[in-house]
């Protein structure tokens, strides 16, 4: 499978880009007019690249951020070589106190 990648004219509904420990890099993109969010990924278990397309959908997880526990809204999707789960806790914008 070969992700279309956002370009100048599309309109997207989410973009982020994340580098997770171990120089993981995680891409997710959504256009406006379709249900599935993109990810191209680097899994941070097996080191695997891969895409995949799902549903975007954020869930209440448990994740330690900078040493902390904390529950936060996720994006969670499983690597498709070893099936462990990654997420992406909620985009906060810098600058701004509150999330959205
Ligand atoms: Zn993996």
């Amino acid at each position: 499978m070969t992700l279309r990648k956002p370009g100048p004219g599309d309109k997207l509904a989410y973009f982020t880009r994340r580098t997770l420990a171990g120089n993981c890099a995680i891409m997710v993109w959504k256009f406006e007019d379709e249900d599935l969010a993109n990810i191209e990924y680097t899994c941070p278990h097996c080191k695997k690249s891969g895409e995949k397309q799902q549903l975007f959908e954020r869930e209440k997880k448990r994740m330690e951020i900078k040493g902390k526990k904390k529950t936060v809204d996720a994006f969670t999707f499983a690597c498709d070589n070893c099936g462990k789960e990654i997420s992406l806790e909620k985009w906060v914008k810098k600058g701004r106190k509150k999330a959205e």
